[in-house]
């Protein structure tokens, strides 16, 4: 993917070079046009990445000592530690069997009265029950805020992924499908004076009215404009490689046999984006040590649900069962737009000879 954006990521450093505007300009304010206009949203507010993406959107919204803010257990870190870093406190919720995603019920259940808001985590590179969960959302009188990190173009219904929520919070880390060089992350959103606080608290609370005017107790948070160019650059081809991956991934659902190496549920009335191909499989460190072995490098997204790591157990509620059993069982498999379809059917072949079958026959 480096090599579709080289020349012009090159080119546009270059021209940065030599205009000297490293922080904000015009690479950053076009590259949040751009994303704004992708997404479907009124406004995009570069930040340095993901986790910040969220911690200023809670704090934007006014979620701080005595809020909480429901978290799916089965996401990564960085959910919850937002939630923290606000100074909220996390209520983890736990997941849909079929999709490992947040569900409304599974909402309801991690309901209290100090509740103010939902992270909703796309994970996987899928959209939960959008409709369900923003009508549950708004009948409990609480905002939806979409942790979209592993979602760039996905969507649900008409709309995008971040263009649902009060807020769509995106991580733009090497790994995920839309990533820069380094760390960058940005929030979108169509309403204005969230928008405007965000723009505050990302440049030390800046009021506007002048360099050495701060009206609120902000942080620096910019998105650099070295990381502006390249996003810009590759988000023209985001669309091309996300295709890429469906395709890969329909290889995926052809060849693993379902009751050696079930992948996670796909929900009608939306379009994923396979950030990573999740399956579930029996005995699993001795299935990964034997791919390895095979030359197939896999990944576990996420060995130990939130509620169970040391820094936030003291927020645990009490067990989550469907979390906590896929927590021992998720496999990740090789999924990029450049691999290779001959790639794929031999992952699928060697992990159908290695895994154990699930129905004990
Ligand atoms: C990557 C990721 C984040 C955090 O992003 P950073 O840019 O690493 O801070 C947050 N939530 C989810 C679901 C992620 O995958």
């Amino acid at each position: 993917m480096t090599a579709d954006v080289r020349e012009e990521v090159t080119a546009g450093w270059s021209e940065l070079l030599d205009s000297g505007a490293f922080i904000g300009g015009t690479a950053v304010a076009r590259f949040e046009q751009d994303w704004a206009a992708f997404c479907g949203t009124r406004h995009a507010v570069g930040v340095a990445n993901g986790t910040d993406a969220l911690h200023l959107t809670f704090r934007a919204l006014g979620i701080g000592a005595g809020d909480e803010v429901v978290v799916p257990a089965n996401t990564f870190v960085a959910t919850a530690e937002a939630v923290v870093l606000a100074g909220a406190r996390p209520r983890f919720a736990d997941v849909d069997p079929d999709t490992l995603l947040i569900t409304p019920e599974t909402l309801e259940a991690a309901m209290t009265p100090a509740v103010r808001a939902v992270a909703v985590v796309h994970l996987y590179g899928q959209m939960p029950d959008m409709e369900g969960l923003l009508a549950t959302a708004a009948r409990l009188g609480i905002d939806v805020v979409e942790d979209a990190a592993q979602a760039q173009g996905a969507t649900r219904g008409e709309a995008r992924a971040g263009a649902h929520g009060v807020a769509g919070c995106f991580s733009f880390y090497p790994g995920k499908n839309l990533g820069a060089f380094g760390d960058a992350g940005a929030v979108v959103t169509s309403d204005d004076r969230l928008a405007e606080t965000l723009l505050s608290l990302r440049d030390h609370g800046r009021a506007g009215s002048g360099h050495y005017d701060h009206g609120l107790l902000g942080l620096n948070s910019r998105l650099d404009a070295v990381q502006a160019v390249v996003l810009a650059a590759k988000l023209r081809h985001l669309d091309a490689w996300n295709a890429a991956r469906a395709d890969l991934m329909a290889v995926y659902r052809d060849l693993l046999d379902p009751d050696v190496a079930p992948l996670v549920g796909r929900l009608q009335g939306g379009r994923g984006v396979h950030h990573l191909a999740v399956t579930r499989v029996l005995d699993r460190a001795r299935v990964r040590e034997e791919l390895a072995e095979a030359g197939v490098a896999t990944g576990i997204h996420y060995p130990t649900p939130c509620h169970l790591m040391t820094p936030y157990a003291g927020y645990a509620d009490g067990p989550l069962p469907v979390t906590e059993s896929a927590a021992a069982q998720v496999l990740s498999l090789p999924l990029y737009p450049h691999l290779r379809v001959g790639d794929v059917e031999r992952v699928a072949k060697t992990v159908n000879a290695i895994a154990p079958r699930r129905s004990g026959r």
